[in-house]
């Protein structure tokens, strides 16, 4: 598909771009080019740019291109993994002394890498709740560099105003870091909204069958992507051939999924709103929920995840999580098959005693996309 034949919708998108029928043979689905080198016709005569599979490989170039159409940016690059993508871009765009404010609520290995990895290299960060933009602007400093946020965060669901966010970092010289994970480019396009680099787990909803490990970034800026594209390959976290080919065939349904996990979720947050052992459900397609509206205006559904607190506080919640049968119990999310899990005990153990910490009533589920009568049947027998 042709830069003349633009603009397409979303599912035309997620199945055509990059992804030209393969010029030689014809192939309707891009080739897994499972190969480290190219055959130069003489010294620096490269077939396509191709030279060495960690500076670009065929599979990952169409993956890649695929990902900043999706997203709306200028520049898509794949990574081994969604962390891989995260420390790329921060090394990318900071420096010793430089400062990042990051949410109080985000997936446990992203403060993790924060506050383990980055302060020892001389990076400060400050927490603020970017639900509440005030927070943030008094957590802004001379020397921030950039804000990050996650938007429904991981795992208590908060909604955070894109628009309004952009508008607080861009004003303090700040870029704007958004880890769209939760919601996929489907559901919502920060970079339309002001981001100015998007962040993805590939492992979650655009691979979406619990079979691969990768990560992407997006870049709005074509600079900032150049640049982020050097350190991809100095650094060389990149996503092999097979996997990119993995995400790349995720991605060609995504929006049929999304639409069945936001729906298969709403059903779910409804059962569990009326059910008397849950205290709380941390949903944003429930009108109750504060950030309901922000998310009715900024994605296009609310998305599959849901979190909960039970009543019986945390061994009861563990109990929960023990009892689901259909739920399979596991870290990881997105995938068609639907998960639970204790985040205070598993994917969010490394936030305790953090301004990070997760309450330890709170269970996690990752709504997939079977029957959903049978989902709820499962949740009304594990709660007892
Ligand atoms: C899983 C996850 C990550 C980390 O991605 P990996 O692929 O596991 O490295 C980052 N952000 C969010 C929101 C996640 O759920």
């Amino acid at each position: 598909m042709t830069e003349h034949q633009l603009p397409h919708g979303f599912e035309t998108l997620a199945i055509h771009a990059g992804q030209e029928a393969d010029p030689q043979t014809g192939a309707v689905v891009t080739p897994i080019y499972q190969v480290s080198t190219y055959k130069q016709d003489g010294v620096g005569g490269l077939r396509g740019g191709y030279e060495y599979s960690r500076s670009a490989n065929p599979t990952r170039t169409a993956l890649e291109e695929c990902l900043a159409a999706l997203e709306g940016g200028a520049r898509g690059l794949a990574f081994a993994s969604g962390l891989a993508a995260e420390d790329t871009l921060l090394r990318t765009i900071l420096k010793p002394g430089d400062h990042i404010v990051i949410p109080n609520d985000a997936y446990g290995g992203t403060f993790r890498l924060f506050a383990k990895v980055l302060t020892r290299w001389g990076v400060e960060f400050s927490v603020a709740n970017t639900q509440a933009l005030g927070d943030v602007r008094a957590a802004l400093r001379p020397n921030t560099r950039a804000v990050w946020v996650e938007t429904p965060s991981n795992p208590l669901l908060g909604i955070t105003d894109l628009a309004g966010l952009a508008e607080v970092a861009h004003g303090a010289g700040a870029l704007l870091v958004v880890d769209n994970t939760f919601a996929s480019p489907y559901l919502q396009q920060p970079i339309s909204l002001g981001a100015d680099a998007v962040v993805h787990s590939t492992t979650k909803y655009m691979g979406g069958h619990s079979d691969v490990v990768g990560g992407a970034l997006v870049l709005a800026d074509a600079g900032l992507g150049e640049e982020v594209a050097y350190h991809q390959n100095a650094m060389g976290a990149v996503s092999g051939p097979f996997d990119a080919w993995l995400v790349l065939r995720g991605i060609k349904t995504l929006g049929v999924r999304m639409d069945r996990h936001s729906s298969n979720a709403e059903k779910v947050a409804e059962l569990l709103s009326s059910h008397p052992k849950v205290s709380q459900v941390l949903y944003p397609g429930l009108p109750e929920h504060p950030g309901h509206d922000i998310a009715a205006k900024q994605m296009k559904a609310f998305g599959g995840m849901v979190s909960f607190r039970v009543a019986g506080g945390e061994e009861a919640a563990v109990e929960v999580c023990n009892r689901a049968q259909l739920f399979t119990l596991g870290e990881s999310l997105g995938g068609v098959e639907s998960l639970i899990e204790h985040p205070g005990r598993m994917t969010h153990a490394s936030a305790a005693g953090s301004p990070l910490e997760v309450p330890a009533d709170l269970v996690r589920v990752s709504v997939g996309i079977e029957s959903v009568d049978d989902l709820l049947a499962d949740l009304k027998q594990a709660l007892g």
